[in-house]
């Protein structure tokens, strides 16, 4: 069979991998000229780094599978990484159980009940799916308290989800929670290498990947659907949209009953904009700091440079300061200046030697749909992956009640190839 899919994400290429072991003509369109997606990368001082922080878990089966098969499994390695909480204008370690009972914010009884219900969650065998219909927000004050909300918890959600915080379910927080663990793993070069490696299996298997490709239209065809953007036209037996749904919903220009469309369409998603710093000197010692704090602009500081080592950066330390904006909120097409200027703020009140001087260079990355908001009853409101006869779906808005991640992008790319 003739398959198209649509991007280049991890999704698309999972899909387009499993398809290509069966013999089936494939055809990836990836409008960007980089492949990788949401897990697309740059080149930092002879080496690259993804455009938005990627790490992965030890329960990231799928992907380690693959590094397996495509022989890059000695690439992938696990690090013992420090992780912290900053709030009330200090940081404090949050990498073990220990770190909580000292977490002296919150008093002794709520540390002992955050933790408590944290690890409830978190050893559940099976997803809890009666937490769906549950706010995450009702959920934590319920059990672990209103302070751990106000502390943890609430300066999280509302960072990342901002107005939808309240309607985001526990069911997700379930899926933050459960496939954490202690080590994160990362590839010696990044996620390039895994993206390079399947790119060129897929090559191999006969598999035409059109970058700078972007589709306008798929239209459906007596013998099939016909995808169309500038200077392609070309018929296909089948076709797979990795875009998130709304988007996938305007490339579709036929054949869809109206009721799903208007699903389609009502599926949100928020935007990321990620600032990457090369600076001249370390901020701080953690890898992944959660900026609880409400004079925080950004949600999360990553320094990439305490997992792996600067020497393979330039001797450089690289930071990430990230934030989750929706597309219509003015903030998400503030200038890059401005930017740099409201996301470093925080950089002083953590280590107050910081000065701009020490910036070597910057990057902004912007991306319109990048978080689906999964709110009470996403369970039930899950996008389909046949859309119509032909014309198959599978994106972020599907990964639920699991965390958006790439194993999770393998895994509907299996999925879907497995229908077809
Ligand atoms: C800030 C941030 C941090 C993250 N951290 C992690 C992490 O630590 N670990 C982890 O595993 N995951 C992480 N993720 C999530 C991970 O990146 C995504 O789950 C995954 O990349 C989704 O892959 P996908 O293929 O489903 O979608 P995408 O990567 O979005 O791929 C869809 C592709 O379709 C292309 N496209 C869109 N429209 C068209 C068109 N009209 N024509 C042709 N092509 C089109 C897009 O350019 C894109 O390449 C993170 C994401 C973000 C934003």
């Amino acid at each position: 069979m003739k398959i198209a899919i649509i991007g280049a994400g991890i999704t698309g290429l999972s899909a387009a991998y499993e398809l290509s072991k069966q013999q089936h003509k494939v055809t990836i369109f990836e409008r960007s000229e980089v492949p990788g997606g949401l897990g697309t990368y740059i080149k930092v001082k002879n080496n690259y780094i993804e455009r938005y922080y990627h790490h992965f878990f030890e329960s990231d089966n799928l992907i380690i599978e693959l590094t397996k098969e495509l022989k890059i499994d000695n690439k992938l390695k696990f690090y013992k990484v420090k992780t912290g909480v900053y709030c009330e204008n200090r940081i404090y370690p949050f990498s073990t159980p220990f770190d909580l009972l000292r977490f002296s914010p919150l008093s002794f009884l709520n540390r002992i009940r955050c933790g408590l219900a944290t690890g409830f969650l978190k050893f559940l065998p099976l997803p809890p799916y009666p937490l769906d219909k549950i706010p995450a927000e009702k959920w934590i004050k319920k059990y672990e308290g209103k302070k751990v909300y106000e502390k943890i918890w609430g300066p999280l959600l509302e960072g990342k989800f901002s107005k939808y915080s309240s309607k985001i379910s526990a069911l997700w927080l379930w899926g933050r929670i459960a496939d954490r663990s202690p080590r994160l793993g990362y590839f010696d070069g990044s996620v390039k290498i895994l993206f390079d490696a399947l790119l060129a299996k897929l090559k191999k298997k006969g598999c035409k990947i059109m970058l700078g490709a972007q589709i306008e239209s798929i239209e459906k065809d007596k013998d099939g659907v016909i995808i169309k953007g500038k200077n392609i036209e070309e018929i296909f037996n089948k076709v797979i949209i990795t875009t998130v749904s709304p988007v996938a919903n305007f490339l579709i220009k036929s054949g869809l009953p109206q009721s799903l469309r208007s699903h389609l369409k009502s599926i949100d998603q928020l935007g990321a904009v990620c600032l990457i710093l090369e600076l001249k000197h370390s901020i701080q010692s953690q890898y992944w700091l959660n900026l609880c704090d409400k004079k925080s602009k950004v949600l999360v500081m990553v320094e990439h440079t305490n997992m792996i080592d600067k020497k393979y950066y330039g001797g450089r330390t690289l930071v990430y300061l990230a934030n989750y904006i929706h597309r219509d909120d003015p903030r998400f097409i503030t200038t890059d200046e401005e930017i740099i200027k409201e996301y470093t703020q925080i950089l002083k009140s953590i280590n107050s030697n910081y000065k701009d001087s020490w910036i070597l260079k910057s990057y902004i990355s912007r991306v319109p749909r990048a978080q689906t908001i999964f709110s009470t009853g996403a369970l039930k409101t899950l996008p389909p992956f046949k859309l119509a006869d032909n014309i198959y779906m599978a994106n972020i808005d599907q990964m639920y009640p699991h965390d958006r991640n790439l194993d999770q992008g393998i895994e509907l790319g299996k999925k879907v190839a497995a229908m077809i």
